[in-house]
This record gives structure tokens, sequence and C-alpha cells, in this order.
């Protein structure tokens, strides 16, 4: 499946004499000047590590589209931090001499994985440029989201550059989590290492559905820059196999709306549920959850992204984004977020709503909230929980 635009994008890199297609450096150029920055350098890399070692709630996938990946470093940091701790040297063992060689040793057979570093650093790197270069227009569309006219947006622009530009930039990758993106898409390089068909069918026949709409259908679109998304098994996959969490079941939502991509292939020891309403669900939390953390359980869940309104605490009607799913609007796979519930409990009345709420204690994206949701809706917002302990 080559397309012609692949050929007018390629370009020499007469330094280490090889062809590449993307960004503004190849691989080789682009690892070296990750390497040059102060993010990159041993002393900031430990310093940030051990930041998310001691709050693993700050861990932040930033700009990236790696929730799966970044929902099991969190849940590793806060049950098996001698397993986190591996996996962030093996991360690093080409950038910090101290952790040279050092491989990371998965939970279920296999030779232990070696993590190459250049890998990482040329996807960081496209991520980087393609940050800045989207984030004018990303900026001007949620302004327009909230009400804007392009008026508004031209005034406050020249009229307040500075402010602008700032905001601008809350677009472009944050480089603080550069480990935060390196450990979790590092993971993603294991799974590759150990897994490879799965890891192959999982970007032709899932990333895909992500790829730019105003490009060439290639998964290739949205995976080089970093990206990497994943469907419930192969996260299931990532938990038991390579992690080593235990009981792994995943629970999945009975009934519309329908995936629109193929399952990925079951994992032998993970077992399956269905639901369909929401006390089967809550029977599920009850049963597999318990008291939670406390006890090294955890319940990762399949989110629509709407649920996530950290500062509204109250969702009173059906997820948008669900309802769109399988629509004429959007005939392909809705964006499903990956997040981590360390609670779900029916909490009847809030606030002025008279109706029935489930509260859920949600973290991602580097933020604890609560949420109300109103019993009624909270089906449309969730798709797969997988739950299990470490
Ligand atoms: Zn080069
Ligand atoms: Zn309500």
């Amino acid at each position: 499946m080559r397309g012609r635009a692949e050929r007018v994008y390629m370009m020499f890199c007469h330094r280490h004499r090889l062809q590449y297609r993307f960004g503004s450096r190849c691989p080789k150029c682009a690892e070296d000047q990750i390497r040059a920055q102060q993010y990159a350098a041993s002393g900031a890399l430990n310093q940030r590590w051990g930041t998310l070692c001691s709050q693993p709630a700050l861990l932040n996938q930033d700009q990236f589209g790696i929730c799966g990946t970044t929902s099991a470093v969190y849940l590793l940091l806060r049950h098996d931090q001698n397993r986190a701790r591996e996996l962030y040297e093996a991360t690093f063992a080409d950038l910090i001499p101290a952790h040279r060689n050092r491989t990371f040793q998965i939970a279920l057979g296999h030779q232990p994985v070696a993590i190459n570093f250049r890998n990482l650093a040329r996807r960081y790197q496209l991520g980087l440029e393609r940050a800045i270069a989207k984030a004018p227009a990303e900026l001007e569309a949620e302004l327009k989201k909230r009400g804007w006219d392009d008026a508004k947006i031209r005034d406050t622009k020249q009229k307040k550059p500075i402010e602008y530009q700032e905001w601008v930039k809350l677009l472009h990758v944050n480089t603080e989590c550069f480990v935060d993106f390196c450990v979790a898409r590092g993971l993603g390089y294991v799974f590759k290492q150990i897994a490879k068909a799965r890891y192959d069918g999982e970007k032709t026949e899932f990333n895909l559905e992500f790829s730019d709409p105003q490009a060439l259908r290639d998964y290739r679109t949205f995976t080089r820059y970093g990206n990497f998304a994943l469907r419930t098994y192969n996260l299931a996959f990532i938990l038991q196999d390579i992690l080593g969490a235990k009981d792994v079941h995943i629970a999945s939502k009975d009934g519309p709306p329908p995936a629109a991509v193929p399952l990925a292939p079951p994992v032998a020891g993970v077992t399956s549920s269905t639901f369909s309403t929401v006390k089967q669900l809550e029977g599920e939390f009850t049963r597999r959850f318990g008291m939670g953390h406390a006890a090294g359980k955890f319940a990762v869940v399949s989110v629509f992204g709407d649920l996530c309104q950290p500062r509204v605490g109250h969702v009173s009607r059906a997820s948008p984004a669900g309802a769109e799913q399988g629509t004429k609007q959007r005939n392909q796979m809705t964006y499903n977020h990956w997040v981590v519930f360390n609670g779900f409990s029916s909490v009847g009345a809030a606030g002025i709503c008279r109706k029935n709420h489930v509260n859920l204690k949600v973290w991602t994206w580097k933020t604890n909230f609560d949420v109300n949701v109103c019993e009624e809706h909270l089906l449309s917002y969730i798709q797969d929980v997988i739950f299990g302990h470490f």
C-alpha cells in the first residue's frame, strides 16, 4: 500500500547517509537532537522519575495518544514499584550510563527485552514538531467551540499577542513529561517485541481508525508521532503477560453502540463477562474491585472522553461522543479513552439533581477527580472495564 505522497517527501541525510520520509531530521539526527536536550540528561530523568514514584498521579500522557500504556504505567507506579523501576531503567538504558544494557524481564515467559531509545526519540521528535505545527489551528478551533468568532480571535491576537502565544504554547508538547512519554511508549515497544502479530494487528486494524483524515488512510499518520491506541484485549495482555497482573478480567458493555472495528484476539487466562445495566456493573465492581487499591486491585476503564470533565463534577446527559458512534457524522470508531477508576459507588441525589448517581473517582491526564454521573446516563460513557490486581 504505497501512497504517492511517500515518494514526494523522501529526504536524504548527508551526515548519516540515509533516506527518511518524515519530519525535519533523519532518525539518527532526531536521536542526537533529543540526547542533547537538558530534559534528557541523566539528572533530569532521575528527578522526574523520583517525582512520579512518590506521586504517580502526576504521570502525564500530554499530547500523545497513549492513554492505555500510560494507565498501565500509572498502575505499576502505584502497585509494583520494583517492576516500574525495571521498566524505567530499560527504557533509558541507552541514555543513563548506570543502566547500560539493562533489559526488561516481562512477567510471563519470553526473553528479556532491550528497549531501543532511537525508536522512542524518533517518535518524540516527530510528535514535538507536529504539536508545534498544529497548535495555532487547534487553539482557534477550541476558542470557536467556546463561542469566539473570527473577529474576536483576530482582535485578541493583535491586542494581546504575548498572552495569545502563551495559549498556543499550552498545546505544544510539554518536555517536562518526556520521561512519562518514554516509559509508557517503551511499554508499547516491549509489546511489539514479544507479540509482533498482536502489535501489527493493532496498528492495521485499530490505529488506522485514527489516521489523519486529510491524508491517505494510513495508521502511520497516527503512530509515527508517538501515538499508540490499544483495544481491550491487548491492554489486558500488557497488564497480565507483560506486567504480571493477576485475575485479569474484562467486563464489556453488552449492546450498542457496536464497535466498528474487530476485537483484538482473546488472551489466555483473561476471563470475560458482559453487563447491560448499572446494577450489573456495580456488582462487578463490588466483586472484583471491592476496597480498591488498598488491596492492590485496579479497574482500567475505556470511556468516551467527554466523561472527563474535572471541573464540572456532575454529568447529566448522555455521552455526545457515544451517541455519535456509528452514525453518519462519525462512521468510524469514536475515540475511546482509557482511564483508571479509583472508586465507583452509588450516591443517590447529588447537589440540586434529584436523580440517582454513581460517583466515580477517575484518574487520567495527571489528574484525580470526582464526577457524579446521573445513573441513567452512566452506561453511555463506558465501554469496557479491565479488572485485576498486582
Ligand atoms: Zn542524520
Ligand atoms: Zn444528575
